[in-house]
């Protein structure tokens, strides 16, 4: 109990630190904002975060991955290093906020906070370079297009963790519906993998009068899209997680024409290897099989996405320890569940041990949605951790 005590005294006096500045803070996030950019095209972002970071002492590398941006502080004479990162990519969505931060480029919006996301991080790294009592090297690393899935591969292709070391590495999600400020760990799997099925149903379009002339490909398509309700409920274990949707659908232009074909589009997805690999298998040839037997072709395009993410369990255990200490039990949500999305750092946990959390965006409209804002009450808090964590990994 002394410890919860004096540690939160601790975690205060870094909040304190962080408060002189969160004004700045705010600011920057609200004109992040303003100026949202889409993956990989995060010039004046990338800009803006190097110029902090280096007026605050960071050594810093730029041009990794693209925009991606590794800011490095090393103090005293330790060994070890910890790694934190932040996304800073935008999505193609028309904000519908009306807020005076309102982004100012049509049809593109931070819709899912990534604008605070870096903004937290930068709050944490000026703290660190003011203040930071630790002892090794911390790499923060900015990394670009999280939404398209691309930009943390790109990163690693590109020697992330051979140029700039790291024992472990550690990164956040807002999370809407999830109390303010209060924090979630998942150990194991924390969130989906994602891969995308194209398939096209190929028929013998012709009159709508004279449908034996035909071969019909939209009754093919009515006909798979119910049998593929099947492979969730009948071929995957009942005790793993999977999802099969069918998101689009187009085929014909008029009531009165059998079109040539149906093309649909598909999202699946999983928390482990296993089950990926039989929606994998199950979900082609009940497209193929389902034509087939309407006298139809499948036309089927399967793309791997990312891998589940995977918390690793030693990191996710100190990572909730850290907030436990820091901000005592209320602020820890327990028995967070795993998320059903998906999250492009689960590739830097296959190269590295660390964690991914989750911290509660409060009451907002949902990721990803036109009305969505970060909630700039988040910051302070979510900074001091990502200091307690470096502090602690560092000690
Ligand atoms: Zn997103
Ligand atoms: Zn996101």
């Amino acid at each position: 109990m002394n410890m919860i005590v004096k540690d939160t005294q601790a975690g205060d006096a870094v909040e304190r630190g962080i408060g002189a500045y969160l004004d700045e803070i705010v600011a920057l996030r609200h004109d992040l904002h303003r100026h949202p950019e889409l993956a990989f095209h995060e010039h004046r972002t990338s800009e803006i975060v190097v110029s902090r970071l280096s007026s605050w002492g960071y050594e810093v590398a730029t041009g990794i991955g693209g925009t991606g941006v590794v800011a490095t502080l090393s103090r005293g004479e330790g060994q070890r290093s910890i790694g934190i990162r932040a996304d800073m990519d935008a999505l193609p969505i028309e904000e519908a906020t009306g807020l005076a931060h309102a982004s100012v480029h049509r049809g593109v919006m931070h819709a899912c906070g990534h604008d605070g996301h870096t903004a937290i991080l930068l709050a944490a790294g000026r703290y660190l370079a003011e203040a930071g009592r630790f002892d090794g090297t911390v790499r923060l690393i900015f990394q670009p297009a999280e939404e398209i899935g691309a930009g943390a591969r790109k990163m690693l292709s590109e020697g992330l963790f051979e140029r700039f070391p790291v024992d472990a590495v550690f990164g956040l999600h807002n999370w809407p519906g999830v109390p303010t400020g209060q924090f979630g760990f998942v150990a194991g799997a924390a969130m989906a993998s994602v891969d995308q099925c194209n398939i096209t149903i190929v028929g013998k379009g012709g009159h709508g009068a004279e449908p034996q002339l035909t071969v019909d490909p939209v009754l093919a398509t009515a006909s798979l899209i119910t049998a593929l309700q099947s492979v969730v409920s009948r071929n995957v274990d009942p005790q793993e997680m999977a999802v099969v949707t069918v998101g689009s659908i187009h085929g014909g232009s008029a009531s009165n024409v059998i079109p040539e074909s149906v093309a649909l589009k598909l999202t699946m997805r999983a928390f482990n290897e296993a089950t990926r690999a039989l929606l994998g298998e199950q979900v082609p040839a009940l497209a193929c099989a389902q034509a087939e037997s309407f006298g139809a072709t499948a036309e089927v395009d399967y793309r791997r996405g990312f891998p589940a993410l995977i918390n690793h369990r030693a990191e996710t255990e100190l990572a909730r320890s850290v907030a436990l200490e820091a901000f005592g039990p209320g602020q820890i949500v327990s028995n967070f569940k795993p998320r059903t999305a998906s999250e492009d750092f689960a590739f830097m946990l296959e190269e590295k041990a660390g964690s991914y959390l989750f911290v509660g965006n409060g009451d907002s409209a949902s990721l990803h949605s036109a009305n969505y804002d970060f909630n700039d009450a988040i910051i302070a808090p979510a900074a001091r951790y990502w200091v307690r964590l470096v502090e602690t990994f560092l000690a």
